[in-house]
């Protein structure tokens, strides 16, 4: 079953940093959508463009039987073939004023259609579509020279009103022959060249000059043609300088008719009855959640529940809860979760026993995981104070880091005060020897935040949170 809690992460390769970046592949989708498709359009047609930008991403992605990058096992897809695409926040100057409706409509669009594909025959198809098609879409063997089933042509009538809908485009004879590499005049001047239904019946004198002319199915003079037009002589020729190209429609046909698919919205079309219109025989399904797509895949953790045992140094607050208890609750849902994110995870200590500092050091030390995060709950002798605190090891920036995405997830999703990220040298962040961190997740001293973490709904709201921010502090757009 397609569970909706848990994202779908996408590797992307980028090829300049030789890196790879992980990002969940809604979002990438919400940033394709804006890159293609009108957005003043139809909700439900941005839902169609939502699905097919997913099912382009799924089709390529490892987890999903795609081919991926051929250069780089782990990747889905190469970054340089995104240029243009961006962060929705970065489009507030672009938009102006539609900015707030246009993220509202391509979240809703996105988040409507989550998780959903095109498939022919179970595997996700290669969804063409473009903007205007001019009355019917094409076959894919007269785009590409290949049969595809569910690229077939159908009538479209429905982008017929389109800006695109009749076009012309000038382009002067000698840019044609250059980019086409033929040859359509040549220099003799006086060549009487004629041009079905606009020059005909030339008729000059030995001197070659016009004595009679037909333009455009009326009679002249050559001597009026001179003095009307203004030209220098009766001794004249004429060549067409420029092509006019008319064209119907916008883009190769294949697939989706972006103007179509809206207006079959405005008249009432569900996204899924559009999709279906243009690309033959396919279905749409919700993809799986897929266990080996794992953006912590091949990193240690060592996570450190703090305090312990008997003779524990804890916190004790004010309505009787230990912090060493609760340490080792978030500690061990925070193993789960970054488990099922594909980490390997150590902890310090998995039941309430005493386990000295030293020893604990020693521990991580012999593991050498990319990182050590011990977990506390805090404490200040006036029950006012509230809120997260992070610290990190003096001079440490990969740490520093670390500690900053934690915060952000952290508090964004148990909502506690951010009281900030600072260095400090605890004994465990001197001696571990990788990059550590030290969470007080929230102050036990606290009447309501003790209540709160006596709630253990909560304290794993506040592991999956601090998992989440490992994932983003692995991915950078
Ligand atoms: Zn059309
Ligand atoms: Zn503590």
């Amino acid at each position: 079953m397609y569970d909706e809690s848990r994202e779908v992460y996408i590797n992307i390769y980028d090829k300049k940093a030789d890196k790879i970046v992980i990002n969940e592949l809604e979002e990438l989708v919400k940033q394709l959508v804006a890159w293609s498709i009108p957005l003043n359009f139809h909700i439900e047609a941005l839902k169609c463009q939502s699905i097919i930008m997913r099912t382009k991403l799924v089709r390529q992605m490892r987890a999903y039987g795609g081919c991926g990058v051929s250069q780089q096992k782990e990747a889905d897809i190469l970054m340089e073939n995104f240029v243009g695409v961006i962060p929705l926040e970065r489009y507030k100057e672009i938009w102006g004023r539609d900015y707030e409706d246009y993220v509202k409509k391509i979240e809703a669009a996105v988040m409507e259609t989550k998780g959903s594909v095109l498939l022919f025959n179970n595997k996700p198809i290669d969804a063409r579509a473009h903007l205007v098609c001019g009355g019917s879409t094409e076959n894919s063997e007269n785009v590409e020279g290949n049969v595809v089933q569910y690229l077939r042509k159908v009538l479209c009538n429905h982008c017929q009103n389109s800006p695109y809908s009749l076009n012309y485009k000038d382009i002067p004879i000698e840019e044609v022959e250059n980019k086409l590499g033929v040859k359509l005049t040549n220099d003799e001047v006086l060549k009487d060249t004629t041009i079905d239904n606009i020059i005909d019946d030339v008729l000059r004198d030995e001197q070659n000059r016009v004595t009679k002319i037909k333009i455009g199915g009326k009679e002249f003079k050559g001597k009026e043609v001179m003095d009307i037009l203004n030209i220098n002589s009766t001794r004249f020729g004429w060549r067409p300088q420029i092509m006019r190209f008319f064209t119907i429609g916008k883009g190769d046909g294949l697939g989706l008719c972006q103007y179509g698919a809206n207006n079959m919205a405005c008249e009432g079309s569900s996204a899924e009855e559009i999709l279906k219109y243009y690309y033959t025989g396919i279905e749409i399904k919700k993809i799986q959640n897929p266990c080996i797509n794992m953006p912590l895949k091949g990193k240690l953790v060592v996570i450190d529940p703090a305090h312990g045992g008997e003779d524990s140094d804890d916190h004790v607050g004010s309505q009787g809860l230990r912090e060493k208890d609760v340490n080792l609750s978030i500690a061990l849902h925070l193993e789960k979760e970054l488990q099922s994110l594909g980490a390997e995870v150590y902890l310090t200590r998995r039941e309430d026993i005493v386990v000295h500092l030293n020893d604990r050091a020693q521990m991580a030390n012999s593991i050498a995981p990319h990182f050590f995060i011990s977990i506390h709950q805090n404490y200040f002798n006036h029950p006012s104070k509230s809120g997260t605190e992070i610290y990190y090891f003096r001079g440490d920036t990969v740490a520093k880091e670390l500690a900053r995405e934690i915060m952000t997830a952290l508090t964004e999703e148990i909502e506690t005060l951010d009281k900030g990220i600072k260095p400090a040298d605890f004994f465990l962040l001197r001696e571990v020897i990788v990059s550590s961190i030290h969470v007080e997740v929230a102050y036990i001293s606290n009447f309501a935040e003790e209540k709160m973490l006596m709630d253990d709904s909560f304290r794993k709201r506040a592991a999956k949170s601090i998992a989440k921010g490992f994932v983003n502090f692995y991915r950078y757009i």
